[in-house]
């Protein structure tokens, strides 16, 4: 045999700690459903492997993989490009095969993007996104890139809602600005968007953002990133003030869909990736 040939195409998945990912469920159950001969395996890779687990991917003919925690930004250097957002954010959670190259992209802020824009277009749009951290940052990114008109970053640490601010003016010329996060904080009037990006809420169904409830008002689309529990306490207050409530399981199978995409070039079905998924997840 002159060159390994696989009965499947494959698409991986490297972390640490993957164990039990339930991402794998909903790529496997888009792959089933349109009749793909692919595979979507967890690899648990540490550190010091990156590096060789990469080139192995490429050398073995993967179409691509996803990369989580602590694997973002190293893996940057191991690849041949990277997407316009990848490249702003600086962090990739998503590689695809193109050619002979692996291109770094990051899906989590374009999952995000395909949920909100089912119920606003944010171009020229004012948004107030909790949050500063991973999500934040690739949420932030693609809204700047679709053409949002301005965004308020309210997050605890000063120093990471200060570098985050930084690179929205710097790198998309973005209207935006920092409040640190002290006490309960009004959202001012003519907010379009309120997203919460921060981890408060993961798997705590009474957790509560500090928000003065009644600055939400009817008519503003209101988007969580928490996938887990789906119906978190900051989506019910907002739904019960009259606004549009967009929850995070939709981010999570948005990015599943966009990722299915790049490596395919098919558009999966949603239903039944978010069926396996919350199926997956027990939900
Ligand atoms: P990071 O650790 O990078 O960032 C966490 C953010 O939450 C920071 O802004 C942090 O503020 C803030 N935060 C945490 N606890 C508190 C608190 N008690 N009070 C105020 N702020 C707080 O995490 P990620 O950005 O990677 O992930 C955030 C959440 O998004 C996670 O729950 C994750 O599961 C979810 N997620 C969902 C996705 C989806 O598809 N639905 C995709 C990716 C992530 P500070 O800077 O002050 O520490």
């Amino acid at each position: 045999m002159s060159a390994a040939k696989f009965l499947h195409e494959l698409v991986g998945s490297m972390s640490q700690g993957a164990a039990g990912n339930p991402t794998v469920a909903m790529i496997e159950a888009a792959f089933a459903h349109h009749g793909l001969h692919w595979r979507y395996v967890n690899m648990e890779v540490t550190p010091e492997d990156l590096g060789v687990a990469v080139r192995g991917a490429k050398a073995m003919g993967f179409r691509g993989f996803n990369c989580s925690l602590p694997h973002k930004v190293t893996v940057i250097p191991h690849l041949d490009g990277l997407g316009e957002s990848a490249a702003v954010m600086g962090a990739v959670n998503c590689v695809v095969r193109r050619g002979d190259q692996f291109i770094g992209e990051n899906t989590d802020g374009k999952g995000f993007l395909k949920s909100l824009e089912t119920e606003i277009d944010p171009k020229g749009k004012s948004v107030v996104l909790f949050g500063a951290g991973g999500a934040s940052r690739a949420i932030a990114v693609e809204l700047g890139l679709a053409g949002t008109k301005r965004i308020t970053i309210v997050n605890r640490s000063e120093k990471r809602g200060a570098e985050l601010v930084t690179l929205l003016r710097d790198k998309l010329k973005l209207d935006a600005e920092l409040v640190v996060w002290q006490g309960d904080y009004a959202v001012p009037t003519g907010t379009d968007i309120v997203i919460n990006g921060t981890s408060i809420g993961l798997y705590d169904a009474k957790a509560r953002l500090d928000l003065v409830l009644d600055s939400l008002k009817s008519g503003m689309v209101v988007a969580d990133v928490i996938f887990n529990p789906v119906r978190t306490r900051f989506l019910d207050d907002a739904a019960a003030h009259g606004c549009v409530a967009i929850d995070g399981l939709g981010m999570l199978v948005n990015q599943g869909i966009v990722g299915v995409e790049y490596w395919t070039g098919i558009t999966p079905d949603a239903d039944v990736m978010r069926k396996a998924l919350e199926s997956a997840m027990d939900l």
